[in-house]
């Protein structure tokens, strides 16, 4: 046993320092990034922000909304093969840059991918996803996906350390999935006591993911469109978010009414409900890691994102920062004892 002591931090233990500023308004600020990815060398445009490949968030319809605002969706990996055949006979090819595909590193999973990328040519993205991406079968299936899909942008996690972070880099992913735990739906650090306070994991990840020439996304945790601004601040290239993009009408799940209200069913996909759903039950070697809830419905996902696109250009303003890219260097976090203001919140 050992035991670190270095100070790690999660977004709720910080604030960002306000900063001198020549800008006058927040219309001023880009919040477009451009990338060309470390391996496939594919050269993206967009905004940054990525729905989680859950099939209560990551749906098509998801999809075809956020690509509207160059925004991306991590396409939950259950979807058959018929229904991404109608999906693609229903898109435009620039639509092609804001979605990925999902597998996991199972038989069945690389089978249905090779069938999705041999009849879908123009996808250009794959998000190989697991929760523990620590083990040495994942790497190696980084690395055949790297081999088999040389111009495709490889994404790759989950892990929260930079050492991880390099060998998944060297396997041949071009961005590393980064969080263990902090998700809105996940209960791994209950069941299991392993995570890493998301804020510091992106703080090490980025650093050592820049220093190959690769980059991150940080996945999970983001409550408040303030969060966002932090794991960018903290060197996130790439967020991703599940809960603050579940309850909408493009957000797939059940909707149910309770006392007359509409709420929408919100699942972790490694919880009962997904495993029921997709895989008829929980194993029984394994607990399930993820809840269940119901999310007040929250109409179209159109206004939430001009919220936290709104919030995210008037932090930039707030510190000088006219492009995204420069938020990390005009970001000094303070540490906090307390965050927002509660005498009014349910
Ligand atoms: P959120 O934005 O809701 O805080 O976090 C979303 C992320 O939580 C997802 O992208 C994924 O990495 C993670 N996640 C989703 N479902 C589960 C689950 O059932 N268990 C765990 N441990 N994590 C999950």
């Amino acid at each position: 046993m050992r035991i670190e002591t270095g100070l790690k931090l999660g977004f709720k233990d910080v604030m960002i320092r306000p900063k001198r500023s020549t800008l006058s308004s927040r219309s001023q600020v880009t919040l477009d990034r451009n990338f060309t990815f470390l391996h496939s060398k594919y050269k993206w445009n967009g905004i940054p922000i990525m729905a989680a490949n859950m099939d209560t968030v990551g749906t098509f319809e998801m999809a075809k909304e956020l690509a509207k605002h160059k925004i991306f969706t991590a396409i939950h990996k259950h979807y058959s093969l018929q229904e991404w055949k109608e999906f693609m006979e229903s898109i435009s090819d620039e639509m092609t840059d804001y979605f990925s595909v999902s597998t996991g590193t199972g038989s069945a999973d690389s089978e249905k991918l090779a069938i999705i990328m041999k009849e879908h040519p123009q996808i250009k993205f794959i998000c190989i996803d697991v929760a523990n991406g620590y083990s040495e079968h994942f790497v190696n299936f980084v690395k055949k996906a790297r081999k088999l899909y040389p111009t495709k942008v490889i994404m790759a996690g989950n892990v929260v350390t930079g050492e991880m972070v390099e060998e998944l880099l060297l396997a041949g992913a071009d961005i590393i999935k980064v969080g263990i735990g902090p998700g809105s739906v996940c209960t791994t650090r209950v069941k299991t006591g392993v995570g890493y306070p998301q804020l510091s994991a992106i703080i090490e990840c980025a650093d050592a993911a820049h220093g190959l020439g690769g980059q991150i996304v940080s996945d999970g945790g983001c409550k408040i469109p303030g969060d966002i601004a932090k794991a960018f601040g903290g060197g996130a290239d790439f967020v991703m978010l599940g809960g603050m993009l579940a309850g909408h009408t493009e957000s797939g799940g059940k909707t149910i009414e309770i006392n007359g209200e509409k709420y929408k069913q919100f699942y972790g996909m490694s919880s009962e409900t997904a495993m029921n759903k997709h895989v008829g039950g929980v194993a029984d070697y394994r607990a399930s890691e993820g809840k269940t809830v119901e999310v007040r419905y929250r109409g179209a996902v159109e206004n939430t994102v001009q919220d936290f696109l709104g919030s995210l250009r008037s932090t930039c303003t707030y510190v000088g920062a006219s492009k995204l890219k420069e938020l990390t260097k005009r970001t000094t976090f303070i540490r906090v004892q307390e965050q927002h203001n509660e005498v009014f919140s349910k």
